[in-house]
């Protein structure tokens, strides 16, 4: 058809996708009958917990439930959030105002840039991070500015270090604690030069804040919005996905300052039609049932995180004891690239793992292993990559 398919400029301009190469490989030696033990994707293995599960039934037998939801999200599921927020972080919102229901939170995070950049303006964009706050910049016609998050300022950006003519033009700031890859953590002394930065360069901050409730050792990772004047400059993205192992049901939700939720929700009324009221029913359930699943579900990926960082510090590998997520962020054995790695996990332990300058060029040196496999197939991998030569 020549030219008739031409893509347009913004998806032209999307970065090369450097999950490909690992992509074929994994293909590849999965074609050749190896048994392969993927740590590669960041999606629970466990399931729903059955409470949920048995919500949502109900709710789906209902008809009041197969029609349009409102754009905003139920009264009740945004009630309930604002009830979440007050008891597990303390911060007070407003139901009508400052919570909107999110079809995931990707969702949100991709359509956030729509309502507040213009062609030109600059993104704070952290690397490595998830790719969806630069593409999402890309498509509403922004310019990224990466924040490098290193080792040295425990991967967290530093703000002192972004040049003043960036700071002209920076409209949004994407952050990200409990942080993926790098399973780094922050702190409200962080959180609170974040606001007074963001006050004083006119910055609306935007927190992904999906890993909050998966930490360990009884660690309890702070809301953004604890902090005094955060609500003036920023909005919190939250996600029942890895809470209640809930990836497949897209919910999720946005909660802050009210112009930002307002115009994110103005965003969402023109493109789409909210979340299948049953999965809000759901939603319900999880955030106001009771939480044991949630402290079952830490300490199932506390027990993997502690044989797997035990087995890999074994076998030689760097790498620090993660407070929270399910991902380790390891450093590559001296004279490997993480493409390398990655390439010799795959093909001599049949191993996969994430090769970190995917997330990011300063993600290079990295890869990132997901604990999203059961503690048997964790501790046959170790003695798989025992028995490599590194
Ligand atoms: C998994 C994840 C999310 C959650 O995405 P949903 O769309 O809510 O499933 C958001 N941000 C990061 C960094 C994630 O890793």
């Amino acid at each position: 058809m020549g030219d008739f398919f031409e893509r347009a400029e913004r998806l032209k301009k999307l970065p090369p996708y450097l999950f490909k190469a690992i992509d074929e490989k994994k293909a590849e030696v999965k074609a050749k009958g190896v048994d392969i033990i993927d740590l590669g994707v960041g999606d629970p293995d466990l399931p729903t917990p059955p409470h949920i599960v048995e919500e949502m039934k109900r709710a789906a037998e209902d008809p009041a439930n197969h029609r349009y939801p409102s754009y905003s999200g139920m009264r009740e599921f945004r009630e309930v959030v604002a009830e979440w927020y007050e008891k597990r972080f303390g911060v007070s919102l407003d139901p009508d105002q400052e919570v909107v229901s999110l079809i995931g939170s990707k969702e949100g995070i991709a359509h956030f840039p729509l309502a507040f950049v213009n062609p030109g303006d600059v993104v704070l964009v952290p690397s490595p991070s998830y790719p969806v706050y630069h593409i999402s910049t890309l498509f509403a016609g922004g310019r990224s500015y990466f924040m490098p998050l290193t080792e040295e300022k425990d991967f967290l950006p530093d703000l002192d270090a972004l040049p003043a003519d960036v700071l002209d033009k920076a409209r949004v700031m994407f952050i990200n604690y409990p942080n993926n890859p790098t399973s780094a953590v922050a702190d409200l002394g962080f959180f609170e030069r974040v606001v007074r930065f963001a006050k004083k360069h006119g910055i609306i901050v935007c927190h992904d804040a999906a890993y909050t409730e998966m930490a360990f050792d009884g660690y309890k990772p702070p809301s953004f919005l604890e902090v005094d004047g955060a609500k003036d400059v920023g909005i919190e993205f939250h996600s029942l996905s890895k809470t209640y192992n809930m990836t497949g049901w897209r919910i999720g939700f946005a909660v802050g300052n009210k112009e930002a939720v307002g115009a994110l929700g103005a965003v969402k009324s023109n493109i789409d039609s909210g979340v299948f009221q049953a999965v809000q029913v759901a939603g319900i359930r999880a955030l106001r049932g009771s939480q044991d699943c949630v402290e079952q579900m830490r300490r199932i990926y506390q027990e993997r995180r502690d044989l797997m960082v035990a087995g890999l510090s074994e076998a030689g590998f760097d790498l620090r004891m993660p407070m929270a997520t399910f991902y380790l962020w390891v450093k590559t054995p001296e004279g490997y690239s993480s493409a390398e790695i990655t390439t010799r996990l795959l093909e001599e332990a049949g191993v996969v793992v994430t090769p970190g300058n995917g997330f990011g060029e300063p993600g290079e040196g990295y890869f990132r292993i997901a604990l999203t496999q059961d503690k048997s197939r964790l501790a046959e991998a170790i003695e798989r990559i025992k028995a490599m030569h590194l």
